[in-house]
This record gives C-alpha cells, structure tokens and sequence, in this order.
C-alpha cells in the first residue's frame, strides 16, 4: 500500500484560497515568488510526509523565536531569562514597544523587543558576537537535524533599514535587561531571522519541541524536557502575533509563524506541522498557511484541547486458579499517565487483603511518566505491605524500579 498522507495533504492544499501580500517592509521579501506553497509534516518517530514546495528555502524570520528562547532557557535557566522577559501576551502588532511598566521587562519572546532581548541572553556576556551568532546557528542546526545557513541578500537587506529594531534593542539596553551592545544584538538577531529554512526543516524542528527536546530523526537530546513544555507554553499564547486567541480557539495548536511566509505548529507527542507561503494576512501571518492549519486541525483532530480518547483498556485483572497456588493477575497496556495509573490504584484497591500472590505485568504497557511511576510505584509497595507475596514482570523496564 502506498500511504495516503502525501494525497491527503495536497488535496488539503488545493482547497487553500490565497489573498494578502508578500512582506516588503524587509526589500529582499518582495522577491520572493509569492505563489510558493508547500506543507510538511514529521512524526514523533521522525518519519516525515510533504506536499509542494516542502524543500523550498525561505527565511525563518520570527518562527526563529521559539527556538532562540530555548536556547537561552538553556544557558540562563527559566529564572536567569524572566528576569528579563515576560512570558505574557501583548495583544500588540509584531514590533511595537511592548514592556512591562513597573519593570520595563519586554512582554515576550515571541515579539520582536523580547526576541532581541532573548537573543542577547541566548549564550554568556563574555562571548564574542561571532561565537554568540555560531551558537544559535548550531543550535537551530540541531534542531533541524542538518546544518543551516544565512541568506546574506535577507540579512543585509534588512539591517540596513532595521531603524525599528535598533530603537527597541536601544530601549531595552536603557532599561538594563542586556549589557551588551545594542547594535551587535540587533545584527545577530537579524542574521538568526535570516536562517534558511524549508518547511520539511520547521516540521523537524516543531517535532523535536513536542518530542521534549529530543530531535526525533537524529536522536540528538537538542534542550530539556523543561524548556521545550516552556517553549511550547509561550507560543501557545504569544505565537501568532496579535491573532494568538483566533488561532488557539480556532486552530489549537502551538504555533509560530514569520514574515518570511512559514507557519510551523506542534502537538506534543503527535506532530510537527509546518507550511510555507509568502503572502501574509493583516498580522503578519502566511493566509493560505493559515487556512491549511485550520483543516490539518479539523480533519486531524489536533486541536490540543480536544479530548484524548479514553484508554479503559488499560487495566485486566483475572484470577488464575492452579494448582498449586491461586493468584491474582493484572497485566497492563498501552501509555500510563495521570489517569491510566489512578485506573490501576483502583484495580490495586480491588485486591481482597489476603495472602494471595499478585502476579503484575508490565510487558505491553509503553511508557510511564513521572506521575505515573511515583504512584503505581506506591501502589506496588502498599500491595507489599499488605502480605501479597508480589510477582512483576516489566521486561523493558518501564517502571524504572531498583
Ligand atoms: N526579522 C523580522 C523583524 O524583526 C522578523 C519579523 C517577523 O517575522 O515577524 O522585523
């Protein structure tokens, strides 16, 4: 059988109407050809599907964001970058002078004052503009899984009409929330907006974000589990410029888009979605971009506060009956989470207090988070407790027991 995702998505593109206009505030923009189109997707096991101009390069602009902000979570912790960027909507256009009145902090990293502000605190103080630049280079590189470069007719465009840009990084330097110098951050800034990307590298990209930081075609550990949730978080609220609220009632996904016409999504654990067209909407954002986001997250059912289907099969308990011994037996399946785990406390419960052996297995359950360790973990030792001379059998080892 050949897979019909790759049909799918370029039939999804057909229905896609295009309008707005080519950014061209930045000259070397409004030379793109604006009939450009493609969608990519990859999956949390890094297999990836395309449609159109997927392995078109175009430049990242503002969907660099998210992964700079990772960055400096990384080298500052989540502490050392709010101390200088807020993680609240503005509600304001992409470039206006959004800060926090009692600490001059800029509202968030998605925007254009926090993003610059972000950039400067992506590596140490003490390193040089070059090995500052290298390191978000490298670091988008991760995330991509291949290296990527600079589109320099993008990068010297835009700096020399960056007046904008400049007076809120001279803002800020004003203000105290970076020590470097204003125009060495505004450069590098621009020079990460000018990455060349496709929409296949975006898709990667997301993935790895809702993977928890893992490039999932790689393998490559990118960020922590902590910083990609962070990541996620703020775009969920600040990622789509002034139309954030539309696009997570309507759409639902966590999402960055820039100017440069790319539009890259995440549902955590399912997807990475990007796409790339040129002509954008009255708040910056890729129109037909946006319509294909709207039908992936219909026809998908991807929208984050949909509800997760129920695992109720996730607990059998019998009783085996042989001799010599009776015991009881419940084997477990599938993912365990918060729910799925309070499912078998509740089976654990069932468990007539007596001296009957307890056969657990583990063998088909596939993952176990946090939550789930610590209370199957306390179930399995109250079970103990209790006189259950216990049996457990978890081959690959997922309730990580001693
Ligand atoms: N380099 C662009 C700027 O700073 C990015 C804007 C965007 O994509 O929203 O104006």
């Amino acid at each position: 059988m050949k897979t019909p995702l790759p049909d799918y998505l370029s039939e999804t593109m057909l229905g896609c109407f295009d309008g707005g206009a080519v950014a061209d505030y930045i000259p070397e923009l409004a030379n793109v050809d604006p009939d450009q189109f493609g969608v990519a997707l990859c999956t949390p096991e890094g297999t990836q599907y395309e449609a159109g101009d997927a392995e078109v390069e175009f430049s990242i602009q503002s969907a660099s964001k998210p992964f700079a902000y990772a960055l400096a979570l990384e080298t500052r912790g989540a502490a050392g970058v709010e101390a200088h960027v807020n993680v609240e909507p503005s509600g304001d256009p992409f470039n206006s002078a959004s800060v926090d009145e009692e600490t001059g902090r800029p509202d968030n990293p998605m925007i254009n004052i926090g993003a610059i502000t972000t950039y400067a605190l992506t590596a140490p103080d003490d390193w040089t503009a070059a090995e500052r630049f290298e390191h978000v280079r490298a670091g988008l590189s991760a995330f991509a899984g291949r290296e990527l470069s600079v589109d320099l007719d993008v990068y010297h465009s835009e700096i020399g009409t960056s007046y904008r840009n400049m007076s809120l990084a001279y803002l800020v330097r004003s203000i105290g929330h970076f020590e470097l110098e204003p125009s060495e951050v505004v450069a590098g800034y621009t020079r990460q907006c000018a990455i060349r990307v496709t929409a296949r590298d975006l898709a990667v990209m997301g993935m790895t974000l809702g993977t928890g930081g893992v490039n999932p075609v790689t393998g490559q550990r990118v960020v922590s589990e902590e910083t990609a949730q962070r990541v996620l978080s703020v775009m969920s609220t600040c990622g789509m410029y002034n139309a954030s609220g539309d696009w997570m009632t309507d759409v639902g996904i966590p999402a960055k888009s820039g100017v440069g016409g790319g539009i890259f999504g995440v549902l955590p654990g399912q997807v990475g979605a990007a796409t790339f067209s040129p002509r954008l909407d009255g708040f910056g954002n890729s129109v037909r971009g946006v319509a294909l986001f709207e039908r992936l997250s219909q026809d998908m059912g991807l929208h984050l506060m949909g509800v997760p289907p129920a695992s109720d099969a996730a607990v059998h308990t019998f009783t085996i009956d042989e001799a010599p011994e009776t015991r009881v037996v419940l084997a477990f399946q599938g993912p365990l989470r918060f729910a799925q785990s309070e499912r078998v406390l509740r089976a654990f419960e069932e468990i007539p207090i007596n001296e009957l052996p307890v056969h657990l297995d583990f063998s088909r359950v596939t993952s176990a988070d946090r939550v789930a360790l610590r209370m199957i973990n306390e179930g399995i030792r109250r079970l103990g407790l209790d006189g259950h001379p216990l049996h457990i059998d978890d081959p690959k080892d997922v309730l990580r027991r001693a």
